[in-house]
Formats: structure tokens, sequence, C-alpha cells
């Protein structure tokens, strides 16, 4: 990793997937879940509304986006897959993984796109704190074991902290993340896929493609689940 990361990307807080769990369990004892699209008090995500998201139709759009060969999103942030993947994100449904991260296999495995690695889309240090996960590194890891393309969960880094993006608007989440990140050296010559959950502006994936840019990458592409 470049000296000037501050903060190296990872899956997990120090304590792994596991600990995020038994802080649910824990959770889950004193405040019985609901599921976060029908509310009905279940899990996290019923099964209903599970088989409702595996049976949401995959609509592949393409976004244009600076410094980026092509984008790719698989449905808009609505419906089930809205709730889905603020369930995935927010509320601990981690076992949404698998449901969300078929959705981006499907799309990458249409494109003609050469991957060398894949990389998630960093998160900031006090969100992995909070939350536990990078929800797009658990998506990234997945999707690269399963199309068999190496997966650099290190290979961008932020070299400083910046505000949440939800709370901001366009024009000020372009300028928070502005230089936010730094990528490895070993990124030059290679042919880079980012992943992430949602693409709102687009500025977090600029930023980092800019990064990777500057490392010489020969190409960045980037797969989100769904656009805002
Ligand atoms: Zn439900």
């Amino acid at each position: 990793m470049s000296q000037q990361a501050v903060t190296q990307n990872a899956n997990y807080g120090r304590l792994g997937l596991w600990a995020v769990k038994a802080a649910y369990w824990l959770q889950d004892l004193v405040f019985p879940p609901i599921c976060g699209h029908c509310g009905r008090v279940d899990t996290r995500f019923c099964r209903v509304c599970r088989d409702e998201l595996a049976r949401h139709p995959l609509q592949i759009s393409h976004h244009k986006l600076e410094r980026l060969d092509d984008v790719c999103t698989t449905g808009a942030q609505q419906d089930v897959l809205a709730s889905a993947v603020r369930a995935f994100k927010y509320e601990g449904a981690t076992d949404l993984r698998d449901l969300l991260a078929e959705r981006l296999i499907m799309a990458v495995s249409r494109q003609s796109w050469r991957l060398d690695l894949v990389a998630p889309a960093p998160l900031h240090a006090d969100r992995l704190l909070e939350r536990g996960y990078n929800q797009a590194a658990l998506l990234g890891e997945r999707l690269a074991h399963t199309l068999g393309i190496r997966y650099e969960p290190g290979l961008l880094g932020r070299v400083r902290n910046t505000r949440q993006q939800a709370r901001l608007s366009s024009r000020e989440r372009r300028r928070n993340v502005v230089g936010a990140f730094a990528a490895d050296p070993a990124a030059r010559g290679l042919s880079v896929l980012l992943v992430d959950d949602v693409v709102t502006t687009g500025a977090t994936l600029s930023e980092c493609a800019a990064a990777l840019r500057a490392r010489n990458a020969e190409a960045v592409y980037a797969i989100a689940i769904s656009r805002a």
C-alpha cells in the first residue's frame, strides 16, 4: 500500500464478520428484527421478500463517469432492490450477499471487459467501525471468487477521512471526496473493476478511478447494484 494512505481498505472491522453477526444476534434478543422490505417481524429480510429479490429483473444500464472506461448498474434504487441494499448496508443483513452478488456476476459476465483484478470502493474508517463490515468489499470478494479474478481489497486506501456522502448534496459530495483516495503502485498497467453498492453522483468512483489512473492503471471499470 502506498505510504500516503492512512486507512487501509478492509472487508471487516478488526473483529471480523462473526463479531458483527454476534452483535446483531444479541440485539435481536432484545428487539426482534423486522424485515427491511415488508416490515414483518421476522428476520432482517424475510423469506418472502428474499424470493421477490431473487425474481427482481436484471436491468443493466451503463453510465458515463469521469475517468472510468465503463460503469454498469443492475437496476434502479427502488422497490425490493432499494430495501435489500439498505438492509445489507445499514441493518446487518449480510446474508443478502449472495443474492446481491449474483446480480453483479450476471451483469459483469455480459460485458466484454478484460479484467485483471477486483477492488472494492474503500469505506470510511468510522463507518467500518460502526458497521463492522464494508458492504462493497463483501460483494467484491464474492464476485471475484466466482469469476476467478484476483481480489485486491488493499489496492485503494483513503488518504484522508471524509464526511458521510449520504448526507451531502451532489456538489458537496464531489468536493468531499476530491483527493481522498490513493492507489497502490501495483495498479500500474492493470485493468481494474471497482465494486460499490449504489451509484449516486459517482463522485466516489470517479475519485477512486483518478487514484488508479495516477498509478497508470490501464483501464478502470465499475459495477454497482443500483443507481440512485
Ligand atoms: Zn419481508
